[in-house]
């Protein structure tokens, strides 16, 4: 399954940061999801789940937030709404997708050890 592969991808990194910062574990992790991005929020956490156990992540929480499709004109910068024509109202030029698409590892929290 494809999210195996996301949350697999989301304890590497955070686990790069956290052996970049010197940190003893992860607390916590917040991840954006877009719309489009492919990606199913409920699939994901329950991926993680599974993958976090034995790894720097093993206590962190996963927080999932939802970014929804925006569309905007790349000629005049028009938000367009979506619909069946994604093109500008304005200068007609084709929509291009503003956010939404992406998967974005927003926040992470870690423990350092004092000193
Ligand atoms: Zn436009």
């Amino acid at each position: 399954m494809h999210e195996y592969s996301v949350a697999q991808a989301l304890i590497d990194r955070a686990a790069h940061e956290a052996r970049a910062r010197g940190a003893l574990r992860v607390l916590g992790l917040t991840v954006q999801v877009g719309q489009l991005s492919g990606v199913e929020p409920d699939l994901l956490l329950s991926a993680y789940e599974i993958c976090r156990v034995g790894t720097v992540c093993q206590d962190a929480a996963l927080a999932v937030g939802r970014v929804d499709a925006q569309w905007s004109c790349p000629r005049c910068a028009a938000t367009i709404a979506p619909g069946d024509v994604l093109r500008c109202p304005r200068c007609a030029a084709p929509a291009c997708l503003a956010r939404g698409g992406e998967l974005l590892l927003e926040r992470i929290e870690i423990e350092v050890a004092d000193g």
